[in-house]
């Protein structure tokens, strides 16, 4: 017999804090402990122990096309063929650059980064060098990755001027954070240099911005002087080629892509104006820079992916998680839960209350009935891996088939018949 997940967790818990190298992974507000992955296809991902579990999680959406494509290892295996790292620049960067220009309509220049942290911090670097302005203003429930700047927390409801929301994080570090509540136009001072949005806001469930959100932000920007910046980590490439900026009709001045754009890499990216853009170093006052940026596998891996992907299959990925989300709502209902399984596009979650959820304070309402805890651990127990935690979304991928997803369905009714028996 080979290692069981047991006793992997035990030992990572010796060596790694808390046994992981990322909070969520712990199963902390779900309970239980982690499945230790051993390997992954398409839509599945199978355990040290051989256990193979429907994976809903799909590296928080960094796999688009599920697991282990071919084409996107083909491309990987042949870029480290290669060399792996060389710190001089490379044609893949120059592509992939080009590539998101092409598809991002107002995104003139990029620059390629690590992870979504990077991105975000980055992003709102360039744009208070270029405003020349220390303030920005962010959403509650909305993450931006795990940079000081970016790590404020608010009060309920209101716009606070940002508390540390980490030990760690001197109040000096969010001083210029102001925290307001999603879903409500604030009002913006002629001291902000950024606003910084997820425009469907994917990290406290699904949260969809409200008809007239995105476009008060972006005229109260305008009006400020202050740039938009739209945090699409998880929304780029993922609700269709252009974003959330091409769905909604409203084109931020910056952007931060991730997730989707590295095929499973570690790879990131922000971008926008140019004449923002240029003032970043070597040609602007505005430092930022990175070893492994650009890196010749991720960029490898990037490319593989956008060239798999083109309008249909955004059609094809939106079609499966509204019949998920058809399907869940039913069986969730008919087992008398109040429930909330908001969609947009290929995005979904599932919420335990009994209105639509709006924002951080709802999202964190449903997440307090504890059913979600429940939900995921009778699925888990069914082979059926739904993120480890109340606040994440879905991400159905384009491997996840109508079979699957029927299955999906099922396994939910009986685990909520079981939850109530
Ligand atoms: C995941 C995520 C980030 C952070 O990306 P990392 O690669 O984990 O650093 C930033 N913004 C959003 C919207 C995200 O979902």
């Amino acid at each position: 017999m080979g290692i069981s997940n047991q006793q992997l967790f035990k030992r990572a818990q010796e060596v790694i804090p808390g046994g992981v190298n990322s909070p969520v992974r712990s199963f902390r507000s779900v309970g239980g402990s982690p499945y230790f992955v051993a390997r992954a296809e398409g839509a599945y991902v199978w355990d040290v122990e051989g256990r193979r579990y429907l994976d809903y999680v799909q590296s928080w959406g960094a796999s688009i096309l599920g697991h282990a494509h071919p084409k996107v290892i083909e491309a990987i295996r042949a870029a480290a063929g290669d060399g792996t790292s060389y710190g001089a620049p490379t044609e893949r960067e120059v592509l992939l650059a080009e590539a998101i220009c092409a598809r991002v309509e107002g995104c003139e220049n990029v620059r390629l980064v690590s992870s979504g942290t990077e991105a975000g911090m980055s992003a709102v670097r360039v744009a208070r060098g270029f405003t020349g302005r220390d303030r920005i203003l962010i959403f509650e429930g909305c993450y931006h990755g795990h940079s000081d700047g970016l790590l404020a927390a608010g009060g309920s409801g209101v716009a606070t001027l940002g508390l540390p929301a980490s030990a760690g994080v001197p109040p000096g570090a969010v001083a210029e954070t102001v925290v307001v509540p999603y879903n409500v136009v604030p009002e913006i001072g002629d001291d902000v240099a950024a606003v910084i949005v997820e425009p469907i806001a994917a990290n406290m469930g699904l949260v969809a911005p409200e008809r007239g959100f995105l476009e008060g932000l972006r005229a109260a920007c305008d009006a400020a002087g202050a740039l938009l910046i739209f945090d699409e980590v998880i929304t780029g490439f993922r609700v269709g080629l252009g974003g959330c900026a091409a769905v909604f009709g409203v084109r931020p001045d910056l952007w931060c892509f991730g997730k989707v754009i590295g095929g499973g890499l570690p790879l990131a990216a922000f971008g926008g104006r140019r004449d923002v853009m240029e003032a970043l170093a070597p040609l602007g006052p505005v430092y930022q820079a990175g070893t492994l940026s650009g890196n010749p596998l991720a960029t490898a891996a990037g490319l593989a992916v956008l060239d798999l992907l083109d309008d249909s299959s955004f059609t094809e990925l939106a079609h499966r998680a509204a019949s998920l989300a058809e399907g869940l709502a039913a069986v969730l209902a008919d087992a008398d839960f109040a429930v909330q399984v908001p969609v947009q596009g290929p995005l979904l979650s599932v919420f335990f209350s009994d209105a639509p959820v709006r924002n951080y304070a709802d999202a964190s309402a449903a997440a307090a009935t504890g059913t979600y805890a429940k939900l995921f651990a009778a699925l888990l127990d069914q082979n059926v891996a739904f993120a480890p935690s109340p606040y994440e979304v879905l991400f159905p991928s384009l491997a996840h088939t109508d079979d699957e997803i029927a299955r999906t369905v099922d396994v939910v009714a009986a685990a909520a018949r079981a939850i109530r028996a």
